[in-house]
């Protein structure tokens, strides 16, 4: 029910041609990701309403990353230390970072959405919206050089499309002149280890690479 409210003022705030969540503190240029953290535990319209998670999950890493990964929301491991990427995917995603010449400390990672959403289920498009706003001032502060969706839903908001991970992966997109490349999420890669899969996601961060070192 108090998510429906949320949503209802979702709505209402777009019929009235608001498109972007007003966040008080995220005005200078010199707001801090910790501003965000703050604002975000304190008014984020999807964290505060959806119940059943220990804590949020806001991000981690260099907050002058040249490469930035987005994955789609925390899992258990992740709910429960309130780091992102924690679990057995973060062990896959920690492989793909020491692969392509980084640790976990040179690059940024964050989730579209803050908290676990129930039962790990995939986010709602409306959860998407509410949380995502946070999400695009943490991209905005870290401004990296290449913005790496790990999976679906952080590819289909960022992108602002409906087209699916499989197409679009291994192709360079943007998202405000940043440049995106959209590959598997690293949980999709350890239900289907093969090697094409593998392969692909390597290919696609070889790209990555590429453009890093230019
Ligand atoms: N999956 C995600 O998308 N994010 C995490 O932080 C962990 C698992």
């Amino acid at each position: 029910m108090e998510y429906q409210s949320a949503q209802l003022h979702l709505e209402t705030s777009k019929l009235m041609g608001v498109d972007f969540l007003p966040i008080g503190v995220v005005q200078s240029g010199e707001t801090t990701l910790d501003d965000v953290r703050v604002e975000h535990d304190a008014h984020c319209p999807h964290c505060t309403v959806v119940t059943g998670y220990t804590q949020t999950v806001f991000g981690e890493g260099n907050p002058n990353a040249a490469l930035m990964f987005i994955g789609e929301a925390p899992g258990a491991e992740e709910d429960a230390q309130g780091v992102p990427f924690v679990g057995a995917a973060g062990q896959k995603l920690n492989e793909i970072i020491q692969a392509m010449g980084f640790t976990r400390e040179d690059v940024y990672i964050a989730n579209v959405l803050k908290s676990r959403p129930p039962d790990n289920r995939t986010p709602l498009p409306s959860e998407v919206e509410l949380c995502g706003t946070y999400l695009k001032q943490q991209i905005k502060i870290v401004s990296p050089r290449v913005i790496v969706t790990l999976g679906s839903p952080a590819t289909k908001y960022l992108l602002q499309t409906t087209t699916g991970i499989t197409r679009l992966r291994g192709n360079w997109s943007e998202y405000l002149g940043t440049p995106v490349m959209p590959t598997y999420h690293p949980a999709y890669l350890l239900r289907n280890y093969t090697k094409e899969t593998r392969q692909e996601v390597w290919s696609d961060m070889k790209q990555v690479q590429t453009i890093l070192s230019q």
